[in-house]
């Protein structure tokens, strides 16, 4: 292809002339002169007298994962009906000219958007022209605002502007009385005079000297004055009122009081395997009794302590109680592992991974790795070195973390590659509408894909319905939690409802023998691989470690009695291998058990034997993959 410069050819082939290999992604080109992007390994094969013969190259074309790659990006920072910047984009702008704003000393203006009336047209006149609307709306506010301001979509009928370099502090109210006008001018569509209206609430920069977040959320508290005071117009945040309402730390007092008085309980959601029908584990989900309101959700308390530090003696009490059932149901004979959300504050703390260490130690017959914590997406990414850092450690312990919300923070590949996380939780708004918005099926896809493609696992929220399990086996997601399962429950629910709970007959018969299976078995084939090199590195002493002995426990083994049994268990071929598998583990038993012996030079020979038998694995593998595909 002509995507790469000679440079790049150059030092492939220094690395193939000087180490005899290479690897690493490359975009290549087909006879036919498309272009494709491959991960490949190139050895060298010599002679006896070490001349280099030829060249074998192993190779996965992996341009699927790249247009994943390029249209979640897309899909990241535009929104897909206006192409307007999304709230995502946005918030990258808005930093931005924060920063530009304290450089050149000038105010900027943060603007929330409502439409008045938007919902009657859509009801009226059916989707299709509320849509032709809101492109034909967006269009006239952008036609208002100056070429440097940000105008963005962050919801159905809301919108963001920024508007920077305010020399005088009045010079958004013209903007605004333009924008306000822009967006009365009537539009003509199919026939019919359509009027829509805007409440606008605006915030100044640094006037308001709030971050990011804040910002918007005076903004749009501003935004709901102005809608109540009668619509069409513009309301500006009051900053000195908010910092009064702020000192009134009543509510905060309320919910300290609430902890020491035993008020919070968990409830629990079950998380499923839709196609084995199995219950594998819960999510604890916080609910505070309140004597006067009733039972509150996480929504009505949970902002209020957020970024406060009364929050991680909030997640503490979480983590403990949480355990101590996961305890009892174990004990029970309840075969579950436990998932925890932990807050962006909890996870920044420097001693969470020793605080956590101490309270698994209270337990010492849990293992850890039925303790999965969830953590948001966005917290994930707000303090990127030190979460990193938190999770590793973590994940040394053996607690496994999942990215919880997933979709609604993405930033970039390089993080989720960076970021240790076992598992990747679609956001239920994505899961709830991809029956039939063809946008949020797209990111469910691209979000399965990426799960794939960085072998983590993937799980869906917000499941509400049969066809929505159906839909998600099909793109390869066979994890879920929802409504349509079962509702958060109380603890002492939970044990009825997994022994009485059956999986629905349309999940359980699914079966799927697609491209995404084949790519699993290429992944099973190169993670055989690397367990041959690790077997042939241990017994020549360059590593101490030994890879999964058990045929069962190892990557090609766990894939053979999963996916490889459900696409290809019928075949003739996969029988054959199951049995070279148990050989070439018994054979590398025999092996290890020569080296402790005190005969290395003897095992490290009889490798040959190894490699042989899982060349003819390797072999019957392609030919059964390839056979299936064609
Ligand atoms: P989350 O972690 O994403 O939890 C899933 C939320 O979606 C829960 O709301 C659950 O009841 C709801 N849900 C589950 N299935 C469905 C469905 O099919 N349809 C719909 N519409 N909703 C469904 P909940 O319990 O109100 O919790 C809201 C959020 O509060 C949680 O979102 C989580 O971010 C946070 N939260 C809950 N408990 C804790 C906690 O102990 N600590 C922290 N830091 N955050 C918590
Ligand atoms: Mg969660
Ligand atoms: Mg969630």
């Amino acid at each position: 292809s002509s995507q790469h410069p000679p440079t790049f050819y150059v030092t492939m082939w220094r690395d193939l002339i000087v180490r005899g290999h290479w690897s690493g992604e490359i975009w290549n080109r087909h006879k036919d002169g498309k272009e494709y992007a491959a991960m490949i390994t190139i050895g060298g094969v010599r002679d006896i007298h070490g001349k280099t013969q030829h060249y074998v190259a192993l190779l996965t074309d992996i341009t699927l994962v790249k247009e994943y790659q390029k249209q979640l990006e897309h899909l990241a920072h535009y929104d897909p009906l206006t192409h307007l910047p999304n709230r995502v984009l946005l918030a990258d702008r808005l930093r931005q000219a924060m920063a530009g704003s304290q450089r050149h000393g000038h105010s900027l203006a943060v603007v929330y958007l409502d439409l008045d009336g938007f919902k009657e047209v859509n009801d009226h006149h059916g989707h299709d022209v509320g849509d032709e609307l809101l492109i034909a709306v967006s269009h006239q506010m952008k036609e208002a605002l100056r070429d440097s301001d940000t105008l963005a979509r962050i919801g159905g009928d809301e919108f963001v502007a920024v508007l920077v370099d305010l020399e005088q502090s009045q010079d958004w109210e013209p903007v605004l009385t333009r924008l306000l006008r822009a967006i009365a001018n009537p539009v003509m569509m199919s026939g019919v005079v359509l009027q829509v209206f805007a409440s606008i609430g605006v915030t100044l920069y640094p006037r308001d000297d709030a971050d990011a977040d804040q910002l918007l959320r005076h903004a749009d508290q501003a935004m709901y004055i102005a809608k109540q005071a009668g619509k069409n117009r513009y309301h500006l945040f009051d900053v000195a009122q908010d910092t009064a309402m702020k000192t009134q730390q009543g509510s905060l007092d309320r919910i300290r009081q609430a902890l020491e008085q035993d008020e919070f309980l968990l409830y629990y959601q079950p998380k499923v395997n839709m196609k084995t029908g199995r219950v594998i584990g819960a999510e604890a989900l916080i609910r505070w009794q309140h004597p006067e309101r009733g039972l509150l959700s996480p929504a009505a308390f949970l902002p209020i302590v957020e970024n406060h530090p009364f929050s991680v003696e909030l997640g503490d009490w979480v983590l403990d109680t949480a355990l101590a059932q996961l305890v009892e149901w174990r004990a029970q004979g309840l075969d579950l592992s436990l998932s925890v959300n932990i807050g962006a504050c909890q996870l920044q703390q420097s001693d969470f991974a020793t605080h956590l260490r101490e309270k698994l130690a209270v337990y010492p017959t849990l293992s850890p790795d039925y303790l999965e914590l969830e953590v948001l997406e966005s917290s994930a990414l707000e303090d990127m070195a030190q979460v990193t850092r938190v999770m590793r450690v973590c994940r040394e312990i053996g607690v496994r973390f999942a990215l919880d919300d997933f979709g609604t923070g993405y930033s970039s590949l390089t993080y989720l590659r960076r970021l240790p996380a076992d598992v990747l939780k679609i956001d239920q708004s994505f899961v709830r509408d991809m029956l039939d918005d063809p946008d949020d099926l797209a990111i469910v896809k691209g979000v399965v894909g990426l799960a794939t493609a960085f072998r983590r696992q993937v799980i869906a929220e917000g499941v509400e319905t049969v066809a929505h399990g159906e839909l998600l086996l099909a793109l390869g997601c066979q994890l879920a939690q929802g409504y349509g399962i079962a509702r958060p429950m109380p603890a002492v629910a939970l044990p009825a409802w997994v022994m009485t709970w059956r999986a629905d007959a349309a999940w359980t018969t699914w079966r799927d023998c697609g491209r995404s299976r084949s790519e699993l078995a290429v992944f099973a084939e190169v993670e055989h691989r690397h367990w041959i090199r690790a077997m042939g590195k241990f017994l020549a002493g360059d590593q101490d470690v030994l890879p999964p002995m058990d045929g069962k426990k190892c990557y090609f083994g766990r894939w053979q009695s999963t996916e490889g049994q459900a696409c290809y268990g019928k075949h003739p071929i996969f029988s054959v291998m199951v049995a070279i598998h148990d050989h070439v583990h018994l054979l590398g038993q025999e092996l290890v058990d020569l080296h402790a012996q005190g005969q290395p030079s003897e095992a490290l020979e009889r490798m040959k034997e190894l490699q042989t038998l899982s060349d003819d694995l390797m072999g019957r593998l392609r030919q059964l993959v390839r056979g299936e595909d064609t």
